[in-house]
């Protein structure tokens, strides 16, 4: 039997892209962008969103610094970065589960980085009131995560949200010697984080692996990017993992997980769990969603020649 409706079947990248081009051209108003909402699925029972922060603008550098150069180029290369910088999404997690409305992270805010911090104006082009934030999960608290937890005037962003976060993160940030054992250039992030964690200290709950933020949403160990990186396992429809930072840029770090990440803490630590997550990923055939990947983040990992290969979900 014929399908007598193909012809209008969009294909949502091909839309986006070509509306992104229209109004660089000045043709098509912005609201018709928002009007594409953003990409959302189903996961076992609960509904998920990604909701874009912006994207951070960082040297290539700290990617792989000690990388055989020519390898690491020829990533950088075929994933169209010619330059010294490269443009790093911020894909920001909501859940819907039951009640709930749960968002993994905040974002920038409006002290980082002027092309991030747009989580609270996409939420509210997608229709979602910041006040309906039941729950504000943290993967781990550098500045493109947990910024816009205290807006400028000094209010909480997400004012009815309670707060998790795993101890050990918290513990490490809030540590009463840390300012002293950290570089001079990464004071602004320990001020920041305590900052942003002290504005919540009254409403956090703070959480181990293995623990469950609500039914069925997991607390995964990820240690290494920070000292308490934590991942989330989402169950139902063969699992969902949302990876946070434990796998940064995909076309560098899938084909080379061993590789160093300048912004990690433990090394050996974050490149062990970066391999894990791999090949439990990729055994299982888990959807992942990374925060640092093309928007929307979600896709799997595949084995290829001896590690693996981002394969994006759209
Ligand atoms: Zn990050």
């Amino acid at each position: 039997m014929l399908d007598s409706k193909p012809f209008i079947v969009v294909d949502r990248r091909k839309f986006l892209a070509a509306a992104a081009g229209f109004i660089a051209a000045g043709l098509m108003p912005k609201s018709v962008l928002a009007l594409a909402g953003p990409y959302s699925f189903k996961q076992g029972t609960v509904d998920v969103t990604v909701v874009s922060d912006g994207h951070l603008v960082l040297p290539i550098d700290v990617f792989a610094p000690d990388a055989p150069p020519e390898a690491r180029k020829a990533l950088f290369t075929a994933a169209g970065v010619t330059g010294n910088e490269v443009q790093a999404p911020t894909n920001v997690t909501l859940i819907k589960s039951g009640a709930d409305l749960i968002l993994f992270d905040n974002g920038s805010g409006t002290e980082f980085q002027p092309t991030a911090g747009k989580l609270i104006e996409n939420l509210k082009l997608a229709g979602i009131d910041p006040g309906a934030i039941t729950k504000v999960v943290f993967t781990h608290a550098h500045p493109d995560h947990i910024w816009a937890t205290v807006g400028a005037g000094g209010a909480l962003n997400f004012p009815n949200a309670a707060y998790c976060c795993a101890a050990a993160e918290w513990d490490f940030w809030m540590g009463k010697d840390i300012l002293t054992q950290m570089p001079k250039e990464m004071h602004p992030f320990v001020l920041g984080a305590q900052k942003h964690l002290n504005g919540v200290k009254d409403r956090v709950t703070m959480v181990k692996p293995g623990d469950d933020i609500v039914s069925g949403i997991r607390v995964l160990e990820t240690f290494g990017h920070t000292p308490g990186h934590v991942s989330f396992e989402v169950a139902g429809d063969g699992g969902l993992i949302i990876v946070a930072d434990a796998i940064g840029l995909p076309f560098i770090y899938f084909p080379h997980p061993e590789w160093r990440l300048a912004f990690d803490a433990i090394h050996d630590l974050a490149i062990a769990n970066r391999k894990k997550l791999l090949d439990r990923a990729a055994t299982d055939k888990t959807k992942l969603l990374g925060f640092h990947w093309p928007y929307p983040g979600v896709g799997h990992a595949e084995r290829k020649d001896s590690a693996y290969q981002f394969v994006a979900a759209m």
